[in-house]
């Protein structure tokens, strides 16, 4: 069994074939988890017996011939993700123990076609960072150079689709948290439109931003998972049906906004940039510079909503409620020893500048400021894409760095530059891997960012079946 080759559509094909069972796909994919995992901790925790039980029905309905899509198929879950009975810890101490009631929509949907579950991965706590780094316990390595971070927060999704740990995976996606690891790992990795997958059972960090999403391969498989998730529900008052976007009909014309790809760009990422652009020409793409003014201020914007709204989200953890609680003498003292023992660095910081951004006094001046020019960020993109069908951008300005190296917080956000303004927009985007860098004696991968408008994920789909090259 090739895992590095194989692919969603010839998985299917061979275990309705059987030519192989789900059984010895799993069992396939948990003994590379065994051999791989302890060096790049793409996993927080494996879930082998559960696994191999949803493999043995699997089969059972394969013989039946009942299967659908992802009948049998090995997906692995960022830990932020509700599965009934298994902890979600979000990676961090606070909810170390925590067990989940009930099943997120995605988990449902997944567990109705017969996939099976490999385990839950690594990730920034709270999905706050873009590392991998800020897990309290401990980071996931990049399978392309373990001296390297994975990127985040997905980063263990990531790892674990890169390194043939799982054959998908789902992550999140609040600033960049798909892309950008997918980017680093070289896989694909989408963003979808705001509400066209359900948020019900995904643990907040920021609500008017989070998407969960999938992460895969191919820009097929990415795609086949998208459409086994998506879908209004009940549960999600945000969440929408397909049916809300009208097909877009196919311009193939991609705007580039080159005033943002000036500076901060690493040149060899500009580099692969440029050979995808090409790519796109020589299939008979238009590729038109656009100007989005409002976007240089769409960092500064992001971390103002983001903090804001995640100092509200996680104020239900104060040691009554859930997971961690440190005793105290009185009820304040619960509060403030259980948030101090329970939070890492980033998350405190994210909670202070969250609260201070909201505070009577400031709100108006950073909060509703932010807010305003969110509202800017996204009619200019409604208008561009009346003329192009995707906005083309690096995924990441820079590429995967060593671990470790960046301490400052502030240079970490900077790298999120071409990511946050899709969360911003609520818009669906695409993160492909086009080329490798070579870096000391490793191949890094170089990912191309495809943006689109609400609802256009198909179109996405198809421009990065153009670009993409699957690395084997
Ligand atoms: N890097 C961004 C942040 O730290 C995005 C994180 C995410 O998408 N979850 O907020």
């Amino acid at each position: 069994m090739n895992l590095a080759a194989l692919s969603v559509a010839e998985a299917r094909r061979a275990l309705d074939a059987k030519e192989f069972s789900a059984l010895e796909l799993t069992n396939a994919y948990l003994d590379t988890i065994k051999v791989k995992d302890t060096e790049l901790h793409a996993y927080l925790e494996v879930w082998a017996e559960q696994a191999r039980a949803e493999a043995r029905a699997a089969d059972e309905r394969i013989a039946r011939g009942e299967a659908s899509m992802f009948t049998g198929v090995p997906i692995a879950v960022k830990d932020n993700i509700l599965i009934e009975g298994r902890i979600a810890s979000s990676a961090s101490k606070m909810l170390e123990n925590y067990r989940a009631s009930y099943d997120a929509t995605v988990i449902k949907k997944l567990k109705e076609e017969g996939a099976v579950f490999l385990g839950r991965t690594n990730m920034d706590e709270f999905a706050l960072g873009g590392s991998t780094e800020n897990s309290a316990f401990g980071p996931t390595k990049n399978p392309l150079d373990t001296t390297r971070v994975p990127g985040g927060t997905s980063g263990g999704s990531a790892a674990a689709v890169a390194a043939d740990l799982a054959l998908l995976a789902l992550g999140s996606d609040t600033g960049g948290s798909i892309r950008q690891p997918a980017s680093f790992c070289g896989i694909v990795g989408l963003k979808t439109t705001y509400g066209s997958v359900s948020r019900f059972g995904l643990m907040a960090a920021a609500s008017s931003l989070d998407q969960i999403g999938p992460m895969g391969k191919s820009v097929a498989d990415v795609h086949m998972l998208f459409k086994a998730i998506r879908g209004r529900d009940e549960h999600d008052g945000t969440s929408v049906s397909e049916s809300l976007y009208p097909a877009r009909p196919l311009k193939k014309v991609i705007g580039v906004p080159r005033s943002l790809l000036a500076k901060g760009v690493d040149p060899e990422v500009l580099a692969s940039f440029e050979q995808a652009l090409e790519t796109l020409r020589e299939e008979g793409y238009e590729v038109r510079d656009i100007e989005l003014p409002s976007l240089q201020h769409a960092l500064a914007v992001y971390y103002i909503v983001n903090p804001a709204e995640v100092s509200t989200n996680l104020a239900r953890y104060d040691g009554i409620r859930y997971g961690l609680s440190v005793p105290a003498d009185d009820i304040g003292g619960v509060y403030s020893k259980t948030r101090g023992a329970g939070f890492g660095p980033e998350v405190r910081r994210r909670i202070l500048v969250g609260t201070f951004v909201l505070s009577s006094g400031y709100a108006d001046a950073y909060y509703r400021k932010a807010r305003a020019v969110r509202s800017l960020i996204r009619a200019e993109m409604a208008d561009v894409f009346q003329e192009v069908d995707a906005i083309a951008t690096p995924t990441s300005p820079i590429l995967p760095w060593k671990l470790g190296e960046k301490a400052d917080p502030v240079s970490l956000y900077a790298a999120d530059i071409f990511t946050v303004p899709v969360n911003l927009a609520g818009v669906p985007a695409l993160s492909v891997p086009v080329s490798t860098v070579a870096r000391e004696g490793k191949n890094l991968s170089v990912g191309f960012q495809l943006i689109g408008a609400h609802g256009a994920e198909e179109n996405l789909c198809t421009i990065g079946a153009v670009v993409e090259k699957v690395h084997s």
